[in-house]
């Protein structure tokens, strides 16, 4: 794999001025395993006032991180953080060291890196250089901690989140002695912003390995996401092939496609749950919907608290109100449901029943529920293609011929009477026609 011609050139320029510089971290990582990188981080030995000064008139800098010697360059659409070689000083809050040393060997600043897969070096003529055996950890499949694991995670507790999320992203397992070490100090993610423990589980959640390190690892996130310790020690059930919900949970995930609100609805579906209860079952309706209102609240409030964005939050506590709803298996429910919780949601609530399905794998009550939900896929299918009316914007007749026909006033009044009429056609009752929706309409005018 090449490296992109802004690379080449500043890397080019860097050394011509007599420094050292490299590409570095995650850009390495990811082209030595075939991937495209998705950002380019640089180190050298030039500080970064004598980074600006060799770019002037060439590239835009911006100082994105003075205090840790980080510069970003603006190369003609490729955004290049360029970071002077440096040395950690001690960390006194379980996150970020208290100072930093700018001036430090490449060495020096390859050992501050978290991950022997994150702590290579690239130069321009394709010269890797490979201080704590990345490249071996990197064809063995292994996230490894440079140094002694106890001391990483000691230091900066973001790393033990790092750590399970580039076991999941890259489907890597955990070297044994940097697993024991973050279950050793896992008490220290309490230190860690909800902000990152939500970027961090996002990215953990959409990984390939993402069943298995949550099946692995619940009792460390737990100290993240103090909200699934519930579910984590739920013992195992029948309901789920003996499974526990936890297990159960961890294995949905796995089997579900890699979309974000269904991922995150399947993590925190079994919040608020009473503690009998088993995750992912489905019940009648009337202990169902007061069931969603507990698991959609407890997934709210939990998404809340990791400061997601708020649109995101309100879809993924929506979808977890849906799944706990039993799924319709006729033409008037089928509507009424996707009328309720709109196509995306619905959509969303067929993957995540898959999901479970494939988890159940056979267990007590699946086929039916393959059947149901093979029944819902059709109808709902059926009633897209009948182009069905699914909402008041679909309905044939909205405010203004209600108006027209002198029905009605714009006014309470008129809001019941529309919504009378879409249950009429939800129903089935009603074609969605204007002439017979204002015939109706003239006809049962209170
Ligand atoms: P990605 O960009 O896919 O998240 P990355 O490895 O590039 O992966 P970044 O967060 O962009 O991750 O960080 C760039 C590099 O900085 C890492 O590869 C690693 O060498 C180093 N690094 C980042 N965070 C830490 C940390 N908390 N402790 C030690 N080193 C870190
Ligand atoms: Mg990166």
């Amino acid at each position: 794999m090449e490296l992109p011609w802004q690379i080449g050139e500043i890397l080019g320029s860097l050394r011509a001025a007599g420094y050292q510089a490299y590409a570095v971290g995650g850009c390495v990582r990811d082209m030595l395993r075939g991937a495209a990188p998705h950002d380019w981080d640089l180190c050298t030995s030039a500080l970064p006032g004598e980074v600006e000064r060799l770019f002037l008139g060439r590239f835009a800098a911006a100082h994105t991180g003075a205090a840790h010697g980080t510069l970003t360059l603006a190369a003609e659409g490729l955004p290049v953080e360029v970071t002077t070689f440096r040395a950690d000083g001690p960390y006194t809050d379980h996150r970020r060291p208290a100072s930093v040393r700018l001036g430090a060997s490449l060495a020096e600043d390859l050992a501050r890196r978290d991950f022997t897969i994150n702590a290579m070096a690239l130069g321009p003529e394709g010269e890797v250089i490979d201080l704590f055996g990345g490249r071996r950890d990197l064809s063995a499949g292994l996230v490894r901690c440079v140094g002694n694991p106890k001391d990483r995670f000691a230091e900066d507790a973001l790393r033990i989140l790092r750590a399970l999320r580039f076991a999941a992203a890259l489907d890597f397992a955990m070297e044994p002695a940097t697993l024991a070490a973050a279950r050793a100090q896992k008490g220290a993610l309490r230190f860690v912003a909800a902000e990152r423990v939500a970027a961090e589980l996002d990215r953990l959640l959409a990984g390939p390995g993402a069943g298995r390190v949550l099946a692995g690892c619940g009792d460390i996130l737990a100290v993240a996401l103090p909200e699934i310790a519930d579910v984590l020690c739920g013992p195992p059930c029948p309901a789920l092939a003996g499974r526990t919900p936890w297990e159960f949970v961890a294995e949905t995930i796995g089997a579900a496609a890699p979309v974000p609100q269904v991922r995150w609805a399947l993590l925190l579906g079994g919040l608020g749950r009473k503690k009998e209860g088993a995750a992912g079952e489905q019940g009648p309706a009337p202990e169902g919907e007061s069931r969603a209102e507990r698991a959609g609240a407890g997934a709210e409030q939990a998404l809340r608290r990791l400061k997601v964005k708020r649109s995101f939050g309100t879809q993924a506590a929506a979808l977890v109100r849906c799944c706990c709803m039993p799924l319709p298996t006729d033409e008037t429910g089928v509507r009424r449901f996707l009328a309720h919780w709109g196509l995306a949601t619905a959509l969303w609530r067929m993957e995540a029943e898959r999901a479970r399905l494939a988890a159940l794998a056979g267990g007590p009550g699946a086929r039916c529920r393959r059947q149901g939900l093979e029944r819902f896929e059709e109808l709902v299918k059926e009633q897209l293609a009948a182009g069905a009316c699914l909402g008041p914007a679909d309905l044939a007749v909205k405010g203004k011929e209600l108006l027209e026909a002198g029905l009605y006033r714009p006014g309470p009044e008129m809001g019941r009477a529309l919504k009378e009429l879409l249950e009429q056609v939800l129903e089935g009752a009603l074609p969605n026609e204007k002439n017979a929706l204002l015939a109706w309409a003239a006809e049962h005018k209170k």
